[in-house]
């Protein structure tokens, strides 16, 4: 049995979350993706209204929701501005593995350090020649002692410049592949990590996105997470974990897609009529609806199967593919209904297009969760 309807709990966390999107994001959201603002004071507002780690159990601070109730807070806060979501939900990407593979003192120390105080965390496999194919990433690690030292560099880290600890995924040896990655912590000030360039972007521009770089930077052994030489399917779990809530931010898009486009369908005329008489912009608003409503019962079936804890990254595929690819063509739809007015920064439909492009990149393109899924149904 799939759940269709809220409960209580779960219908007071997304009128929370609306509320929050309406009053705190959008009025600021425009300004913030013009001058690619970090959205510190937002986060904090989110912080301390209970919007952020929330999947962190109680036991180390958080409130122990499910993925079906974050679902609903990345929708709603996707409503407001994605590149906010994004940067709320990244603690969330790298809480993940410590979640799935870290023992008591690390959960205590990073997933309380999150829940303690607004702090900001970031979750590495991406490397400037590494980024579909996980198993062929290259930044080296060895053991010296009673630490690891890491070598190398990972891009496109989203709150790179802000994080206070890195999940950071190595290897061993690059020619064993995935079998050589191992995952490990590592905070904000150790003597050899910087941050490089802030990456100046198309959309989601107020998240931070920089290169890391790592030279003969050595940690505890205490830092490493999970068993050595698990790296890579701690990788994949918590992807198969996350990829719901990047679905859950494309009908975010969608929602705002539809409901800019139908305001602006009954106030906008030509040929002496709203341009919502015609059926050629009625049909384009029905297939947003139906998109959105399709992507809807995936996002949730996923989620609640993580819920059950009964994992299914056939079904985070699909629900991350069919959101991401749906956003975008949604959000391109919505440019199309405001005509020449869609393409200007006066509206919010260009920013709703420019953004969920990245829905279709992150965590794994579309191609990659078609590759999850064919390989699965091919076997
Ligand atoms: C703004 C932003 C934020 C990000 N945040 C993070 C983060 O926080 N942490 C992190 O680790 N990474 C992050 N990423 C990296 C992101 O996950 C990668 O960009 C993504 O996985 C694609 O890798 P790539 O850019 O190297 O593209 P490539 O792997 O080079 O792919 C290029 C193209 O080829 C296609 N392709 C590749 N291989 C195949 C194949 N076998 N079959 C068919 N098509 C294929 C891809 O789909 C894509 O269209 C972020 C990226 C961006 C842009």
């Amino acid at each position: 049995m799939y759940q269709f309807e809220l409960t209580e709990e779960q219908t007071a966390i997304r009128d929370t979350a609306r509320a929050f999107a309406r009053d705190v994001i959008i009025p600021v959201a425009g300004e913030l993706d013009e001058h690619g603002t970090f959205p510190r004071d937002i986060c904090a507002k989110a912080f301390d209204l209970g919007l952020m780690n929330v999947e962190v159990p109680e036991e180390y601070g958080g409130l122990g929701l499910g993925a079906f109730e974050h679902a609903i807070i990345c929708e709603e806060l996707s409503y407001g501005c994605v590149g906010v979501a994004t940067t709320i939900s990244a603690n969330n990407l790298a809480a993940t593995p410590i979640f799935l593979a870290g023992n008591h003192e690390q959960k205590k120390q990073y997933l309380g350090g999150l829940t303690g105080a607004l702090s900001f965390a970031s979750y590495a496999t991406s490397e400037p020649d590494a980024g579909s194919d996980v198993a062929g990433l290259r930044c080296r690690y060895e053991r010296k002692g009673d630490t690891f030292v890491l070598n190398g560099s990972k891009q496109w880290i989203t709150n790179g410049g802000h994080a206070d600890f890195i999940v950071i995924f190595a290897t061993r040896d690059a020619a064993t592949r995935h079998k050589g990655i191992s995952a490990f912590i590592i905070p904000k000030g150790t003597p050899g990590l910087s941050i490089g360039k802030k990456e100046n972007k198309m959309g989601q521009r107020c998240s931070n996105t920089t290169a890391i770089h790592l030279e003969d930077c050595a940690i505890p052994a205490a830092n490493l997470l999970g068993a050595e030489g698990d790296g890579f399917k701690l990788a994949m779990a918590t992807f198969d974990r996350t990829r719901p809530d990047i679905a859950a931010f494309g009908l975010g898009i969608m929602r705002r897609s539809i409901d800019e486009s139908v305001k602006y369908a009954k106030e906008r005329k030509t040929f002496g009529v709203p341009i919502a008489q015609h059926q050629a912009i009625q049909f384009i608003i029905a297939d947003m609806a139906i998109a959105y409503e399709a992507g809807h019962l995936l996002t949730y079936k996923a989620a609640t199967l993580l819920d059950r804890d009964q994992p299914s990254a056939m079904l985070s595929a699909y629900a991350k593919c069919f959101c991401a690819d749906n956003a975008m063509r949604v959000a391109t739809d919505a440019v199309q209904v405001f005509g020449g007015n869609g393409y200007v920064k006066e509206y919010p439909v260009e920013k709703l297009m420019r953004d969920a492009k990245l829905l279709q990149i992150y965590e794994g393109t579309s191609q990659v969760q078609r590759m999850v899924i064919a390989k699965r149904l091919l076997a």
